[in-house]
């Protein structure tokens, strides 16, 4: 029996309908129930969304079904904060455009080199995801022509504003057809939201979904600090709480580095991350915090915002943040996918107004907790399960997963349990395994090969 929430109701195509069933996508999201409707009508659309509620989809398949593969020429592009928000926009399209033959994504995004991205747009493309600065470089070298525009998408465009993009968008929309249909996604909505709403949307329709995660899957605990005891108090919860993986959250950059250094001073294995880093640092941060060998991300609401790290334990506010919406966003990085997690928050008592603001925004009393109750251990250390191993051979080798799942399981005699996540780039490969298991990969790979040939392996970080 349908109900109102599958997508089977909506004028999409049989192809992407069954691509959708194959995706496990049974129900809508909150979002897509809301959205989708309107953006398959053709309406230009507000949507005021956290991350994770299914934003891709609500503009992907609107902007799919009406995309003509036969016609090579931009018809959508979606304009995203960051380059790995777009690479995650970029991987959801095309799992989305699967069922669709010959589909063109084209990614410009900052970071990377020119060129192949002006090949790709000669080759021919439909859709272009990227970040403003980059898809604005491609215009004024009239590598990329937007006349044939019918679909535009801002992803987090609050982010974008915050980045201070607003020139770059404005004028990149200047170069699209009026008759556009626009799209626009904010989890906030401050007034320069609106201001730039009222001049790029005709007649949107305007929808709200409510922050969508559960209450009792996270459970959100205050601790009263000052700000000398501070740092000394955050490691208190590292040691009290001990999560396997979890997110410091901070202000500053600068902020950033010394808490990670002064975790790290203490044993608690942690990495920063933050906007001042070079593209490839943060990948291999990234990188490295995914595939669970690396323990805690102490990172900026900027460079954290949209990442689609999934199942942390732990989320931790070294402060309160100015805005409750910002702090739910936080905090919803934890407890996904059913899971419990936690979110551990130190304030000072000249930040008890955010407390409050908090308190009222989720209309929930806050717990607050005692530091002087945790566990305080001497010898305590806190270190990811995995060690992220770095091969020196990649895509270009046509090196794939299986083949490095082979010889590890294989000639290096690992198991497969020890064996985590792999990603292969161009020329590189990066796998985790198991600490314990460190000694003997790098030890077979003294002279060890993959596909036959002698590949040199390092451990990185
Ligand atoms: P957002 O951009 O809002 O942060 P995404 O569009 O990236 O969120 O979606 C978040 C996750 O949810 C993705 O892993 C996506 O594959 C999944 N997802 C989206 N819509 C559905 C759905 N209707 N059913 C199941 N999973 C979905
Ligand atoms: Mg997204």
């Amino acid at each position: 029996m349908s109900n109102t929430l599958t997508f089977s109701n909506l004028p999409l195509s049989p192809q992407l309908l069954d691509n959708l069933t194959s995706l496990g996508y049974l129900n809508m999201t909150a979002i897509q129930a809301q959205g989708l409707p309107h953006v398959l009508a053709g309406k230009d659309l507000i949507a005021k969304a956290k991350t994770g509620s299914g934003k891709t989809a609500t503009f992907g398949l609107g902007l799919l079904q009406q995309i003509n593969p036969r016609f090579f020429g931009i018809q959508a592009m979606i304009l995203c904060p960051t380059r790995e928000l777009a690479d995650q926009v970029g991987k959801e399209l095309r799992r989305l455009a699967r069922a669709i033959p010959n589909i063109k994504v084209v990614m410009l995004t900052g970071g990377k080199p020119f060129h192949p991205q002006k090949s790709s747009l000669e080759y021919g493309a439909h859709i272009v995801v990227g970040t403003p600065g980059r898809i604005q470089d491609h215009l004024s070298k009239q590598t990329l022509e937007l006349k044939d525009l019918q679909t535009l998408v801002l992803d987090e465009a609050d982010r974008m504003l915050d980045m201070g993009f607003s020139q770059e968008i404005n004028h990149i929309i200047s170069q699209t057809p009026k008759t556009r249909q626009t799209l626009l996604f904010s989890a906030t909505y401050p007034d320069s939201i609106n201001q730039m709403s009222h001049a790029i949307l005709k007649d949107p329709i305007t929808i709200h979904v409510e922050a969508e995660h559960h209450n009792e899957v996270i459970e959100q605990i205050f601790y009263q600090t000052n700000q000398k005891e501070r740092q000394k108090d955050l490691l208190n919860l590292f040691q009290h709480y001990q999560p396997e993986n979890s997110l410091v959250f901070c202000h500053t950059k600068i902020q950033c580095n010394e808490i990670a250094q002064s975790l790290r001073q203490n044993n608690i294995q942690a990495l920063a991350l933050h906007g001042d880093l070079e593209q490839r640092e943060r990948d291999q941060i990234l990188l490295r915090f995914t595939n669970h060998s690396c323990a805690v991300l102490v990172a900026t609401d900027v460079a954290a915002r949209g990442l689609d790290i999934k199942s942390l334990q732990a989320v931790i506010n070294y402060e309160l943040p100015h805005d409750p919406e910002i702090y739910i966003h936080r905090i919803g990085r934890t407890g996904r996918a059913g899971e419990k997690g936690i979110a551990l928050s130190l304030f000072t008592s000249s930040e008890k107004l955010r407390l409050e603001s908090i308190t009222t925004f989720q209309n929930k009393e806050a717990k607050i907790g005692q530091l002087k109750n945790l566990n305080q251990q001497k010898e305590f250390s806190l270190h990811a399960p995995m060690v992220t191993i770095q091969f020196d051979a990649g895509r270009k080798a046509k090196i794939r997963a299986g083949d490095i799942l082979g010889a590890l399981t294989g000639d290096a005699g690992l198991s497969n349990s020890q064996i985590g996540k792999i990603d292969i780039f161009d020329i590189v490969s990066h796998v985790a395994v198991e600490k314990q298991a460190l000694p003997t990969v790098l030890n077979y790979f003294a002279n060890g090969k993959i596909k036959g040939r002698f590949v040199k392996a390092r451990k990185m970080g």
